[in-house]
């Protein structure tokens, strides 16, 4: 990597004990960032990994200068910011183009507003939109792009301006697999061959491959509130594959990091790369195990059964008194195990303490028990995290169709989907609506902070 990236030793980016608080409409203050320390060489590319709600966006807006700290402050070049830093630009998830703008224009935006002259303009534009790879696509309007085209004039139009500091925020999570893997590896390939005249790359993410596969270094935040809970550096040569050993272990290991963040708060630290090999059913991408084709009124009836019997009963018996093949079965016991229900051994079906209150209970109750297995499965925790991140908290099918594709065949990847949005909806975890084919989340399905912001709609101070 041979890249000129500017001299001075002072860092890009300096975060002194940034601090973020926001009201409550009850005047009870949440805290969002707590003393946030952190620095932003030159040359780096700094992924920002977090669960959602984290304050990932809230930080980015605070280091780009459109947010302000309550407390603390932020340095760009030694100098503290004030307002919106024009040396850095920002890359949206959600694009952020003007709809009445055609692809040019656009771009120009950031150049009008610098009061760069006509000319100078529609010539770097016009540089831009062919680097991006949308030459042909001047005039044309936002409306009549894909969703991966828009995000390239998100990118040429951030990047016009000759930013030093590029910020993006979840740049590529609202494109279909392919369109955001292609975007991801010609981002890299501007940055690592030097390209662009950036300086730094800080990118929002909480796709944890995603950041292994384009960051030289990770910054791992906690959550409620959000703290550096881990800094990592990657030190993979680019260009990164994904199937090397060395990468799978490095996801496996941020992984681990970052569920252990997310669950208990507090920050781990983790072996050296070189350390313990890992079991490759631990890393995120074998993590989608199919989930067993199990039937969840079968998987309720069978328990009730086993429950009248003691909580104990041979299968082969049980198999024959329901008239159904162990072919039939086996999905079934193999949901109830994934759910903790009940266990097989020597044969027998056995209720575990959870399966003995599962058939005693009512529905709802029957509902919450499977949600909160739900939740520890890789498959509906991707759902989860996907429809919680989307502003609509919406998603379509083929988007999760495209994710398991990765995983399984075409077919199973539908029958996986079709089952998952069966349980789903069955534990109230999301809805779907077969006309559009959407997964979404109801206001009652959020998690609590955003609900409430959701009611009070989300503007900034
Ligand atoms: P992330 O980007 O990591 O998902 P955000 O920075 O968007 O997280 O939000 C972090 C937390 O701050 C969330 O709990 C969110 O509800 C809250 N929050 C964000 N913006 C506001 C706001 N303008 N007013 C009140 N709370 C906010
Ligand atoms: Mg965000």
């Amino acid at each position: 990597m041979t890249i000129h990236r500017g001299t001075t030793s002072e860092p890009l980016v300096k975060l002194l004990g940034v601090t973020k608080m926001y009201s409550q409409p009850d005047n009870y203050d949440i805290l969002v960032l707590d003393d946030i320390n952190l620095t932003i060489e030159r040359g780096q590319f700094v992924a920002l990994l977090g669960p959602s709600g984290s304050g990932k966006s809230t930080l980015l807006r605070i280091i780009t200068g459109l947010s302000e700290p309550s407390y603390g402050s932020v340095l760009y070049r030694g100098r503290p910011v004030t307002g919106p830093n024009p040396h850095a630009s920002m890359v949206f998830q959600s694009f952020a183009l003007y709809p009445w703008l055609t692809v040019q224009q656009n771009v120009e935006l950031g150049l009008t507003a610098k009061g760069v002259p006509l000319a100078a303009r529609h010539e770097k534009a016009l540089r831009l939109i062919d680097l991006i790879g949308l030459n042909g696509y001047e005039d044309a309007f936002p409306k009549e792009l894909s969703g991966g085209m828009r995000q390239r004039v998100g990118f040429a139009r951030a990047l016009a301006v000759d930013p030093e500091l590029l910020c993006m925020d979840e740049p590529f999570s609202a494109l279909d697999f392919l369109t955001a893997e292609n975007l991801r590896s010609e981002l890299l390939d501007l940055w690592v061959d030097s390209k662009i005249p950036l300086q730094a790359i800080l990118m929002v993410t909480h796709g944890i491959e995603e950041a292994v596969y384009m960051a030289d270094r990770i910054v791992i935040l906690s959550k409620n509130p959000a703290r550096v809970a881990e800094d990592l550096t990657i030190a993979l040569p680019y260009p990164r594959n994904r199937k090397s050993p060395d990468f799978v272990h490095l996801v496996d290991q941020v992984y681990k990091i970052v569920t252990d963040t997310d669950e208990d708060h507090k920050p781990v630290s983790i072996s050296s790369p070189a350390g313990s090999p890992q079991k490759p059913e631990e890393s995120e991408r074998a993590r989608l195990d199919p989930i067993p084709y199990g039937h969840l009124s079968m998987l309720s009836g069978l328990l009730e059964l086993v429950s009248d019997r003691g909580g104990r009963d041979d299968l082969y018996h049980l198999g024959s008194e329901l008239l159904l093949e162990v072919d039939d079965l086996l999905p079934v016991t193999d949901t109830a195990e994934l759910f903790h229900l009940a266990r097989v051994s020597e044969g027998d079906l056995i209720l575990t303490e959870q399966g003995k209150v599962f058939a005693e209970v009512d529905v709802a109750e029957r509902k919450a028990i499977i949600r909160k297995e739900l939740l520890d499965i890789p498959l509906f925790r991707l759902i989860g995290r996907v429809l919680e991140s989307k502003t609509n908290h919406a998603m379509v099918r083929d988007f999760f169709i495209d994710i398991l594709e990765e995983h399984f065949s075409q077919d199973q990847a539908e029958r996986q989907l079709m089952l998952a949005i069966n349980w789903g909806r069955f534990a109230d975890l999301f809805h779907y609506d077969t006309d559009t084919e959407l997964l979404y989340l109801a206001e009652d399905q959020l998690p609590e902070a955003e609900a409430t912001l959701l009611g009070q709609g989300q503007a900034d101070s």
